[in-house]
């Protein structure tokens, strides 16, 4: 896409380079369309869907479990587990894989998770060595700091589904659908494994995996036996998503804390603070696509009428473009890289016709309209 034909949501910051997002013709981003049709939505119907889901995975199932829930002791699937104990009566088993990189407060937040919600919690150390070299090639290769991990979410859960015999998964919120994206999803209450290689991991799979051997593909293998039976959906599809009432949620029952000052690159403190590698994620982000952390948070804010579009313009500007120094050793470290190579890498996946890099620095040759 050239830089004459770039533009941005007319309602929030989503930009045009933003993969598969889909605008109407009013200009407006499908995030924007779909949080305008929310309030109308008829989500009595939507919830019959979600119990129909549960009853049918009941009839599968082969333990007392009902359903599992990934967490990470962050606000969305606290949030999640809460409610299909609380609200559902259903018999939950978490599940959480550990990531390669853990802050403190990511740390405590799952203790406290832990200490404090009561639920059976299985927690996955993928084995580190095979999960830093698909976290390596995800980063030189596709410019994805954290695609083996992003890739475990799914496939080490559904091994943990099918070994419990539960059939259906929740996760939290449909990206594409909230946040912009693909919106083949908008309609389906359910996905299956098919649609996580094609969507999510785009289609990238097989390269990425193909020379691992059967034992080191294990936790990453979408095809290690019939999953057909295995149900995955996100809650956001049943119920109108509000990651701040999660967020209070969380916090008011399973403890959970945030930073004292604002992630990298971003205003906000209570997102997405567990990972590190996370705020290099984002950083790539905006070198490959024009839009960053902040414009992210921004867009949330404006479509749950926080922000106006001016004010996130000002946030957008002052927080995208942070290069996440802070963690920088951490980053050398984790990927074996001198930091030389490790520029490289960013330099190689930048958008020049949306960066010029100014001393050590890619600065934007845009500006949000
Ligand atoms: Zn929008």
């Amino acid at each position: 896409m050239s830089k004459e034909e770039i533009f941005w949501c007319k309602t929030c910051l989503n930009m045009s380079t933003r993969n598969r997002i889909e605008f109407d013709e009013n200009g407006r981003c499908n995030a924007c369309v779909w949080s305008e049709e929310k309030k109308s939505l008829d989500w009595k119907k939507r919830e019959k869907e979600f119990l129909g889901l549960v009853k049918e995975a009941k009839s599968k199932n082969s333990g007392p479990y009902d359903i599992i829930v990934p967490v990470s002791g962050g606000k969305d699937g606290s949030y999640v587990s809460y409610t299909m104990k609380n609200k559902y009566n259903l018999n939950v088993l978490c599940v959480t894989i550990n990531p390669p990189t853990r802050s403190e407060i990511g740390f405590n937040n799952l203790e406290n998770f832990k200490k404090k919600s009561g639920f059976p919690l299985i927690e996955i150390n993928v084995p580190n060595q095979i999960s830093k070299k698909l976290n390596k090639k995800g980063f030189i290769e596709q410019g994805r700091p954290l695609y083996g991990w992003t890739t475990s979410i799914f496939t080490s859960v559904m091994r943990v589904a099918k070994y419990f015999g539960i059939n259906l998964i929740m996760y939290g919120e449909d990206g594409e659908i909230e946040y912009g994206g693909s919106t083949e999803s908008k309609y389906k209450a359910a996905f299956n494994a098919e649609f996580i290689k094609r969507v999510y991991l785009e289609g990238k799979t097989s390269q990425t995996f193909d020379d691992l051997s059967d034992v080191d593909k294990y936790w990453w293998d979408f095809d290690f036996a019939d999953l057909s039976n295995i149900k995955l959906a996100h809650w956001s599809y049943f119920e109108n998503w509000d990651s701040y009432r999660n967020y209070i949620v969380a916090k008011e029952n399973y403890g959970l804390t945030e930073k004292n000052d604002a992630n990298t690159g971003t205003y906000t403190n209570f997102a997405q603070n567990d990972n590190f590698l996370y705020d290099l994620h984002t950083y790539l982000m905006y070198l490959k696509f024009g839009f960053g952390r902040g414009t992210q948070d921004v867009g949330i804010d404006i479509r749950r009428g926080a922000l106006s579009r001016d004010q996130g313009k000002q946030l957008a500007e002052m927080y995208d473009n942070h290069f996440p120094e802070n963690y920088l050793h951490f980053y050398l470290e984790y990927y074996e890289m001198k930091k030389s190579e490790f520029m490289d890498v960013l330099d190689f996946h930048v958008s020049k016709e949306l960066f010029k890099k100014e001393g050590e620095i890619w600065m934007p040759t845009f500006k949000i309209v």
